[in-house]
């Protein structure tokens, strides 16, 4: 089953946590000059038009991106944030936002020559996309494989450095349980690596049981930041998500510790967040 289409989310807020978490793992991976792989498992379309009639079918983003592009130029804006908008703004050069960058694309927009990206894409639409995007980008590989396997046969990589997104649209619940386990093969595998795991809030026990299994798996040094616009409710739809980071870079912490509170009093009015170290290193 693939009826998941990112285009009807593209900049909500869950987009904002994850990209912005994204943005800034990457920019601190880039300040050593060692090349890396950035490896998204599931990539979406790469780009987003946020004048289609998907987004505007619910214009999750008028929740999501468009409450956090005015800061852009402000003085104010908090360094977590700053990588973001200026990829933003390199895609929207003429101030308004119509474009809206998936993973694939941000990542692109900080490779530098030495850097490699490999992105995985089940749909055969979202697929098609992507690869047309990147048609002319030597630096990165697009298929359409399943990522949870792809990720797997790729660790541990040459570069002995790497970014793994993996963000999977959960539409099959056995996501949770396959997302466990290929982390515990890739990690075996490649344990340095910088592992981002987005999760959404629908369900209470579902997130706790996926944080006890993330404890349970063996893996050392994980931060976990959760963002919700709502309280939890059963039956009120996605309220919140959050990001798990594995080997997060050292100065991630105290960038979240500053940037979460802003994020939610500009994405929410009866928000939460929860910066927590799930794992110790
Ligand atoms: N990472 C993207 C971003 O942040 O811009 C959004 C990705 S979207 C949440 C999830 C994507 O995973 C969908 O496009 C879906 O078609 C794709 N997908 C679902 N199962 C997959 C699998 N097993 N392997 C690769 N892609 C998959």
């Amino acid at each position: 089953m693939l009826s998941y289409r990112h285009a009807f989310h593209a900049g909500n807020h869950a987009d904002v946590l994850k990209h912005s978490v994204l943005m800034q793992v990457l920019e601190y991976v880039i300040q050593k000059d060692k090349p890396f792989l950035y490896v998204d498992t599931h990539a979406g379309a790469g780009c987003y038009d946020l004048r289609s009639g998907w987004a505007r079918k619910n214009c999750e983003h008028a929740e999501g991106v468009e409450r956090v592009w005015p800061l852009l130029d402000a003085a104010d804006c908090p360094t977590g944030l700053q990588t973001y908008l200026l990829a933003l703004k390199k895609l929207n050069p003429h101030g308004e936002l119509h474009e809206y960058p998936g993973s694939p694309w941000l990542a692109q927009s900080i490779l530098r020559t030495q850097d490699k990206a490999r992105l995985f894409e089940l749909h055969p639409n979202e697929y098609k996309n992507l690869q047309t995007l990147f048609a002319h980008d030597k630096q990165i590989r697009v298929e359409q494989t399943d990522g949870f396997q792809a990720l797997n046969a790729l660790l541990p990589p040459a570069e002995r450095r790497a970014v793994v997104l993996i963000d999977p649209p959960y539409e099959v619940k056995t996501d949770y349980q396959t997302l466990i386990e290929s982390l515990k093969i890739a990690y075996k595998k490649f344990s340095t690596g910088v592992y981002l795991i987005w999760y959404p809030v629908i369900d209470r026990k579902i997130v706790n049981r996926l944080e006890r299994n993330i404890m349970d798996a063996g893996i050392r040094n994980v931060l976990l930041a959760e963002l919700c616009i709502r309280a939890d409710a059963e039956d009120a739809g996605m309220t919140g998500s959050g990001m798990i980071i594995i080997n997060p870079p050292w100065q991630l912490n105290a960038v979240l510790k500053d940037l979460m509170p802003h994020l939610v009093r500009m994405l929410s009015d009866s928000g939460r967040f929860r910066l927590q170290q799930l794992v110790a290193e």
